[in-house]
């Protein structure tokens, strides 16, 4: 399987085939497992023999999902877990203790910084945030007790991106861990394995799961990596349900062909909103006037399903335009097949202060639109009469 394209392991990757022959994989929904005797339950709970115990800690749907995620990231084992934000908070509990540090990109998804500024600091686990576009300071933000450094690229919802290459070495000559949030991106678009990444993290319920229906997390990486991680999730809890692995392991067969309409549709809708009069600034990886243009060429397929635009008129006008519209969804979601239209200022990262959106350019203009998969001609004539209109 390791030589074929996305696709085909996306739709291949099949890890369970009961004794009546489906095609398609079947929902295991049990908690546990039947032994087929003492000394066999003895040699599980050992791990001299391989099989399921208790879907807390495996099950053939979550086994599956997990399977295809590596395949698609290039990594050697994976865990699924309740949500994005309990893969990332897992990660960094599983590796991290009292007195550790961790470097992270200031640009980062709002329950992600309330994780490293408010949750892992109670348990003595200290962070620094370096600016994507000050490099040279990287360096000197690193501690002797730094041991993670964890990116999103592109960020939710700036869409500033960190060049992988340049983690890559950074991690590598200082010994840290390196963590990369690819939710943005998917393993369609991007491979963060390939630049030296040790962990890839999404939030499943995006563009994995791609029709709005379940929330759910996965991480990926390095084996020894994933086994001090999975020390922590086994014994915590947050573990995906087998119905919900089971649906984002469907969702997968779908992903490349999905990513390529998401991406197709926002590139039309950015450069549709660059034209506009009443936008201030417009940003999506492939577009141009992106600072980062040749950057998200180098390491991204395609520019992903998300675009930001400034309204000129702040926050008045913001919050005017999404009233306004009519077909496209007012939500905090990303990822869905329905267009959805957000003002993260006053939503997704209003625990920020106004000094931090400030830092990452979350203006009161700022708006944030998922394209969906609809026909762009709709998308577009909807965001147009609420603009002009
Ligand atoms: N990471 C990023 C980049 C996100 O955008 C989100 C949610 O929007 C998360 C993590 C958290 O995922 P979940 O809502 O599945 O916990």
């Amino acid at each position: 399987m390791s030589n074929k394209k996305s696709e085909t392991k996306a739709i291949r990757t099949q890890t369970k085939r009961t004794e009546e022959h489906e095609h398609s994989t079947p929902l295991f929904m049990t908690s546990s497992f039947v032994f087929d005797s003492a000394e066999h339950a003895r040699a599980l709970f050992a791990k001299e023999v391989e099989g399921n115990v208790y879907s807390r800690y495996s099950n053939p749907n979550t086994n599956e999902f997990e399977e295809k995620m590596c395949r698609l990231e290039g990594a050697d084992a994976g865990i699924a877990t309740a949500s994005g934000m309990s893969a990332i908070f897992s990660s960094l509990a599983g590796l991290l203790e009292q007195g550790d540090h961790i470097l992270a990109c200031r640009s980062l998804f709002g329950s992600s910084h309330q994780i490293l500024n408010n949750i892992l600091p109670k348990w003595g686990i200290d962070y620094s945030y370096g600016d994507i576009d000050k490099p040279e300071q990287w360096e000197s933000l690193i501690k002797d007790k730094t041991k993670v450094l964890f990116l999103e690229t592109p960020s939710n919802p700036g869409l500033d991106l960190i060049d992988l290459e340049w983690a890559g070495e950074l991690a590598d000559s200082h010994n840290l861990i390196m963590i990369v949030d690819n939710c943005f991106a998917t393993p369609y678009l991007q491979k963060p394995m390939e630049y030296g990444a040790d962990i890839v993290l999404h939030s499943a319920t995006k563009f994995i799961d791609g029709q709005g229906r379940g929330i759910g997390g996965v991480i990926v990486g390095k084996e020894n990596y994933i086994d001090e991680i999975s020390t922590f999730t086994r014994h915590s809890g947050p573990a995906m349900s087998p119905f919900n692995a089971w649906m984002f392991s469907k969702s997968l067969e779908t992903l490349p062909a999905r990513m390529d309409r998401h991406c197709q549709n926002a590139l039309s809708l950015a450069q549709f909103l660059e034209e506009q009069q009443n936008t201030a600034w417009v940003k999506y990886p492939f577009l141009k006037s992106h600072p980062q243009y040749e950057l998200a060429k180098k390491q991204m397929r395609q520019g992903g399903g998300v675009v930001a635009f400034n309204i000129t008129g702040g926050y008045e006008a913001a919050t005017e335009f999404l009233d306004k519209l009519e077909m496209l969804s007012l939500s905090a979601n990303l990822g869905d097949s329905r267009t959805i239209a957000t003002h993260p200022a006053s939503t997704t990262h209003s625990k920020l202060t106004k000094e931090e959106r400030e830092t990452v350019n979350i203006t009161p203009g700022m708006i944030r639109i998922a394209v969906g998969l609809e026909a762009i001609e709709d998308i577009q004539a909807d965001i147009e009469q609420a603009l002009n209109g």
